[in-house]
């Protein structure tokens, strides 16, 4: 099995906050109708992906830089956070503990949270983990008659045999998973009004399940809410391609008879236009969480630097992985161990178990009603 290189930091640039006006402009052109390709997709951040041979974060930024001509950052930090905090690399050095991070959200210095997650968080709700040697996706999939593992996601491989991916696609369905502890503690942030954004590798949408709206989701690596045409480019609903998938049919387009494939980002495939919303978050960042990922998989590990270097970061996580690893900072916090306890321990420092708990049984109720 190939493995995933690390992120390139030499080819990466930090991110200045300039620009804005040009930068927003761009963005919106982006995001908006004006240059929107049928699938959703922008080739501004075309790089590929899920295991990814080069380090092409920088891509999206640099492109996006290169507009720039001045200006001035438009949102400042409040003024308990920019005390705290100092203001850009200027900023007091002192080692932080999660108990700190704890005081500096119940300070609301931190309201601009922006959260980056990975398998380690929909692995407690029952979905494999996709590169786990043994008990991961991968090892699991000798049954579809792959060359190799990583063909299930390779376009090239899915046009003569889209068979095995969508045999996939129906285990995953047909277990019905739910969101766990983690996920609903997301909701809660974004209940508190606390959440920037969401970015999330998983392709399993428990985050819009947990009842976190779409606005404030980055599913970078695109999910099953949504399909496409693999010949036409007509888009779907993802929900259009399940009768066929649970009956063993290769779901066809209705229009000119092409594969219909859900838009989950395949290797090589451009990533969804909404990934270019980090131009804007990370710089306007005040507190960076990242759970239970491995930051291997660009262009979205890279994403772990691109907050202001005097923004603290939060790892929760089996491991230390990436940045957080080899070029740390003083600002940052790590919590290893089970991602579920670490962030069970978050919840009950912050004061919020009850109302976790009541999210939780609420949430539940909902899902049970909708399964009847
Ligand atoms: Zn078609």
């Amino acid at each position: 099995m190939a493995r995933w290189a690390r992120p390139a930091l030499s080819a990466f640039r930090p991110w200045r906050p300039a620009g804005w006006r040009s930068l927003f402009t761009e963005v919106g052109d982006v995001l908006g109708e004006g240059r929107q390709g049928p699938s959703g997709r922008t080739d501004m951040v075309a790089t590929s992906l899920w295991g990814v041979r080069t380090a092409p974060c920088a891509v999206g930024l640099a492109v996006l830089n290169s507009s720039i001509t001045g200006g001035r950052r438009p949102i400042s930090f409040s003024a308990s956070a920019s005390s705290i905090f100092g203001s850009g690399g200027n900023s007091k050095k002192e080692k932080l503990f999660l108990q700190d991070i704890v005081e500096l959200i119940q300070a609301r210095a931190c309201q601009r949270v922006v959260v980056m997650v990975g398998a380690g968080i929909s692995t407690p709700s029952g979905i494999p983990d996709f590169r786990s040697p043994g008990s991961g996706l991968y090892s699991n999939l000798q049954q579809y008659g792959l060359p190799y593992p990583e063909a299930i996601f390779e376009l090239a491989f899915f046009s003569h045999n889209p068979k095995p991916f969508f045999t996939l696609a129906k285990e995953l369905y047909l277990r019905s998973c739910r969101p766990n502890v983690i996920h609903y503690f997301l909701r809660l942030l974004h209940d508190k009004g606390l959440l920037l954004r969401l970015y999330t590798q998983n392709i399993d949408g428990l985050e819009r399940v947990s009842g976190i709206p779409a606005s404030k989701l980055v599913e970078a690596h695109g999910s099953f809410a949504s399909a496409t045409c693999t010949v036409c480019q007509r888009p779907s609903p993802g929900k259009d391609i399940w009768a066929d998938v649970t009956e063993d049919r290769i779901p066809r387009c209705p229009v000119c008879t092409g594969i219909v494939k859900p838009d989950v980002v395949f290797f090589g495939e451009a990533l969804p236009q909404r990934f270019l919303l980090h131009v804007l978050d990370f710089p306007m960042a005040d507190l960076l969480l990242i759970l239970g990922t491995s930051l291997e998989v660009e262009p979205f590990a890279s994403l772990s630097e691109a907050v202001q270097s005097s923004v603290p970061r939060l790892l929760i996580n089996r491991d230390l992985v990436g940045p957080f690893a080899w070029r740390p900072r003083s600002r940052d916090v790590v919590q290893l161990g089970d991602v579920v306890h670490g962030v069970e321990r978050l919840a009950e420092l912050l004061g919020w178990t009850q109302e976790l708990q009541d999210l939780i049984q609420q949430e539940t109720e909902k899902l049970d009603g909708r399964d009847k």
